[in-house]
């Protein structure tokens, strides 16, 4: 069977509209599917929309994927089944609004001293209304001609510890869960293992997260090898975590994970896909 909790849309940084993630995933009979945009549900809802006009067997779930701040390091917290017509979710909403748009003029302002100028307008437009994030300053400066490709923009000026690397204004990893967690959804770490921490800190990382609150851990997350896999289940069992996997779709390019993935063998683990698998 497969499955996806981890997806985005063009209402954040995905290349695909809500309505062609959804024919997509019905195209490759993907049974459940969540939305997670970076600090957004609107992708969720237009993709919603669209699927009760053109309903399938997949089961569509509402999810986000917030960003927030871990021991001096920026941490992603996929929220799954969440209302985010909840108080709580508003509240989240809103500050990470205002944390991108704050983080979004601080780039802005960090590559105009380089002597990029326009780079926040640019960026603004490459975004057209979407969350604003670093690929929409990263597409600003290949169509500029300042880089090669979105590669050599990251490298030079955006990834990293460089210029526009801008982590401060993210909340804190226990106030994304409690959001999260409140309005009903479960909060899953995302990517365990892009963050490149020790398995020490990683462990630190988890039992930060359980006591905020936290539900899971993506034991899959896109390409992984079977080793990876069977640390993050291990991790997974010895916190008494939910099992959560997904691909991290963005686009279609070489080298990127495909929408769906496969269930792996949970030896045990309980998936947290089963809180919504039953009829
Ligand atoms: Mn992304
Ligand atoms: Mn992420
Ligand atoms: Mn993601």
């Amino acid at each position: 069977m497969l499955i996806d909790f981890h997806t985005h849309t063009n209402a954040s940084d995905g290349a695909l509209a809500p309505c062609e993630v959804i024919d997509r995933a019905l195209a490759r009979k993907i049974a459940l599917l969540a939305i997670t945009d970076h600090d957004t549900v609107a992708g969720y809802r237009a993709a919603a929309a669209y699927y009760t006009r053109n309903p399938g067997d997949m089961r569509l779930i509402q999810g986000i994927e917030f960003s927030c701040r871990w021991s001096g390091t920026t941490v992603h917290v996929v929220g799954l089944g969440v209302d985010s017509e909840h108080a709580a979710m508003l509240e989240g909403l809103a500050v990470l609004a205002k944390a991108r748009c704050d983080r979004g003029k601080k780039i802005g302002s960090q590559l105009e001293a380089l002597g990029f100028s326009g780079a926040l307008e640019g960026a603004l437009a490459e975004a057209s209304g979407s969350q604003l994030g670093r690929p929409h300053f990263a597409a600003w400066m290949v169509a500029q001609g300042h880089v090669t490709d979105h590669s050599q923009a990251f490298d030079k000026y955006l990834g990293q510890g460089k210029t526009g690397d801008v982590k401060a204004f993210w909340p804190e990893l226990a106030e994304v869960t409690q959001w999260i967690e409140a309005s009903g959804g479960a909060a899953v770490i995302a990517h365990p293992l892009k963050y490149r921490f020790t398995r020490m800190k990683l462990r630190r990382l988890v039992v930060d997260f359980m006591a905020a609150g936290g539900s899971g851990i993506e034991v899959l997350s896109g390409y992984q090898s079977a080793d990876q896999t069977t640390q993050l289940k291990r991790l997974a069992a010895e916190f008494e975590m939910e099992a959560s996997i997904g691909s991290d779709f963005h686009r279609d390019a070489p080298y990127s994970p495909q929408l769906g993935v496969e269930l792996p063998q949970l030896e045990g683990l309980r998936g947290v896909w089963e809180r919504w698998a039953q009829a």
